[in-house]
């Protein structure tokens, strides 16, 4: 791409006076806004011709990275394929086309989608019901926190203001539980990865409100004494959340509801196949279970012998939690439309393969790699596995510089520096849809990138060096972003 020709930034190509268009002559006559509503100065747009633009933003997204590009193993974010049928679906009229005002018996069709991938997902996860409203999977946990505060509110119990989160968790898990007004209390991992249950034993009483668990957790391992830890939870009153976010590797073989999860959030834009990455729009369906049902948020899609119907907070002696977003509808339809259409094209049979092929790749991968990489936990894994960086400590070589490596040879990178329980951590999550040639492929390059760690230190330091953007600084980037166009020039000091 030349950079020059076609600028970084549209406003860099701007020449004034320039149009990408032009309209038919008025004939309709003058019309002016009153001056209140006029704004003092025009906007600064970039003026353009066409081409200029079709092709400033053409070659921008050729600057992108998704799974239809190449591989792309981020630990904990299942980027799986996205099949273009989900797409075609998703984007037919009669779906697009409809608005949440309508009167009901005219979008019957997309309550009836609604109401069947509710049912599918209690089914699939061992729930009694599920609601579809929240739009991610932190804005289910905050979902299934305000349940889970509003079921012991409800009975009384007042007391119960501690929610148990383990040292592996996402990082979402304790800020959720800060937002619903919780107090959060770390339990700690066994040097095997796993909850201690020792540990657990000595945070539990009548102020914990419920604990959070990822099962498999988010170091790939599955947490095998989940039987005694629901009872341990459940006998000091407490009730259990599954951050459902690791799905994957069990759809169709163990479901959380037969776990003893209470309440559970899914990612649809995960474990069901929509695309993801950039913040969304994703989907975070709460499941929960018998008892909590009366707690679920609404609006809710119904059915009864007249059809479908939307049951809507409001009596007084509901226990609901209400709306969870503004506008009171029903989540993100066409997110939720995809996860539909995929759980469909799958079928019952077919969705047994998802975590058993998960599961092997990863295993795979694994143990390839583990004799270069150093693997702090050697055991099973389900979906994903997490490596302490380069076994060879001597190099200085670390995480970060591998993973820039990754990118010169086409490669998305693996989560890195997550979970915080290792100093270089490198969490790799293969997922089922990759062949084998691709992941022999993947496993090769991680070789030659141990090899180079030796022989060529200084290319993985200095890495990436086939990207249109070398490194760039993470913190900097991060503590003092520059999101405009203005601010940019004004930071340079060129212009006020
Ligand atoms: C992605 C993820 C979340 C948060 O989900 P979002 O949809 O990104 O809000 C929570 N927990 C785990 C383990 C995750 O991987």
């Amino acid at each position: 791409m030349n950079n020059k020709l076609y600028g970084n930034l549209i406003f860099e190509l701007s020449h004034p006076g320039r149009r990408a268009y032009s309209l038919p002559e008025n004939s309709f006559g003058n019309h002016t806004l009153p001056s209140s509503c006029k704004r003092a100065k025009d906007a600064e747009l970039p003026e353009c011709d066409e081409l200029t633009v079709v092709r400033h933003y053409t070659n921008h997204s050729g600057n992108n990275f998704g799974v239809d590009n190449g591989f792309y193993p981020l630990g904990s974010c299942t980027m799986k394929y996205n099949p273009t049928i989900n797409e075609e679906i998703a984007s037919m009229p009669s779906f697009t086309g409809i608005h949440p005002h309508q009167p009901i018996e005219t979008v019957q069709g997309a309550l009836e989608v609604e109401y069947n991938i509710q049912r599918a997902l209690a089914s699939i996860t061992g729930m009694a019901d599920v609601t579809l409203n929240p739009y991610a999977g932190a804005h289910g946990e905050l979902t299934g926190l305000m349940i889970i505060s509003s079921y012991h509110l409800q009975r009384g119990d007042t007391k119960r203001k501690k929610v148990i989160v383990p040292d592996s968790a996402h990082g979402t898990n304790p800020a959720s539980a800060a937002v619903c007004g919780l107090e959060v209390v770390e339990v700690k991992s066994t040097e095997n990865g796993l909850v201690d249950v020792n540990d657990l034993k000595k945070l539990l009483g009548d102020d914990i409100a419920g604990m959070m668990m990822t099962n498999p957790n988010t170091l790939g391992l599955f947490e095998k004494d989940i039987p005694e830890i629901a009872r341990l939870v459940h006998d000091c009153g407490g009730l259990l959340y599954y951050d459902g976010a690791n799905l994957n590797p069990l759809l169709g073989i163990a479901r959380p509801g037969d776990m003893g999860f209470d309440v559970i959030h899914l990612n649809l834009h995960k474990t069901f196949s929509t695309p993801h990455g950039g913040g969304g729009p994703g989907s975070g369906p709460v499941g929960v279970c018998e008892k909590l049902i009366p707690f679920l948020p609404k609006p809710h899609v119904c059915k009864n012998e007249n059809g479908f119907y939307i049951e809507r907070a409001g009596k007084k002696e509901e226990n609901s939690v209400g709306d969870i977003h503004v506008g009171g509808y029903l989540g993100n339809f066409l997110v939720i439309l995809r996860a539909y259409t995929y759980i469909l094209t799958m079928g019952k049979d077919h969705f047994k393969e998802v975590g058993l092929l998960a599961t092997l790749n990863a295993n795979y991968i694994k143990e390839c790699l583990k004799d270069d990489y150093e693997l702090p936990i050697d055991m099973l894994c389900k979906h994903e596995f997490v490596f302490d960086g380069l076994k060879d400590k001597s190099t200085g070589i670390t995480t970060m510089d591998v993973a820039k490596r990754l990118l010169d040879y086409g490669y998305h990178a693996p989560t890195i520096y997550f979970p915080l329980l290792f100093h270089e951590a490198m969490m790799i999550e293969p997922t089922e849809n990759e062949s084998k040639e691709t992941i022999d492929g993947f496993i090769k390059t991680m070789h030659l990138i141990a090899k180079e760690a030796i022989d060529t230190p200084d290319l993985l330091r200095e890495a990436p060096h086939n990207t249109p953007i070398g490194r760039v600084d993470d913190v900097l980037a991060a503590k003092h972003p520059i999101l405009t166009y203005q601010q940019l020039v004004n930071d340079k000091g060129e212009e006020s």
